[in-house]
């Protein structure tokens, strides 16, 4: 095997590995996965069924991606299933029905940018996943800040986040790390 294609290998092998433990949890989803958030820029709530039978329901998905939106800027940009896929499964360890309340979403590279530029400090990235709709700022009422990160932290899934200052935690569906 040449270093390039072992690399290439290795590289799909760890990426299967870690995510192992993400795909059985959204099997014990069931037949529906739901989804509530309330935007809390918008004032905006959405309570929706977004995947049942089998496939994601198209205009479920719009609707997210709409309560989602770039909120400054009114910018629309998908929001990544895996993601949705990711809070359903976080919804369901914190047996809450409870909505997601929703600090930021999907941010558009002008937005990122002025984000950045108000605070270098702010933990806003150059190449933010908020800008590809992989990312989300959250909290939910009811349970703890830590309580969201640490089972976040369980699934294996993305990056996470832990924003104590600002009330929130951050999830991504990129690679598995922390901060
Ligand atoms: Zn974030």
């Amino acid at each position: 095997m040449s270093l390039i294609a072992r690399r290439h290998f290795l590289a799909g092998a760890g990426a299967t590995v870690l995510s192992a433990p993400f795909f059985p949890a959204l099997a014990s989803l069931g037949d529906v996965r739901s989804l509530a958030f309330d935007n809390l820029h918008t004032g905006e709530r959405l309570v929706t069924e977004y995947w049942a039978e089998g496939e994601y329901i198209p205009g479920a998905l719009a609707q997210v991606n709409h309560v989602l939106r770039d909120f400054r800027s009114g910018e629309v940009h998908p929001i990544a299933p895996n993601l949705l896929d990711l809070l359903a499964v976080l919804r369901g360890k914190l047996e809450t029905a409870a909505p997601f309340n929703v600090i930021s979403g999907y941010r558009s590279p002008a937005t990122n940018a002025m984000l950045r530029g108000e605070n270098e400090h702010s933990g806003v990235a150059s190449k933010s996943l908020h800008m590809q709709g992989m990312a989300i700022d959250i909290r939910v009422p009811g349970r703890s800040l830590a309580g969201l990160r640490d089972i976040a932290l369980a699934a294996q899934a993305g990056g996470v986040g832990f924003y104590p200052a600002s009330d929130f935690v951050h999830v991504d569906v990129g690679r598995v790390r922390h901060w």
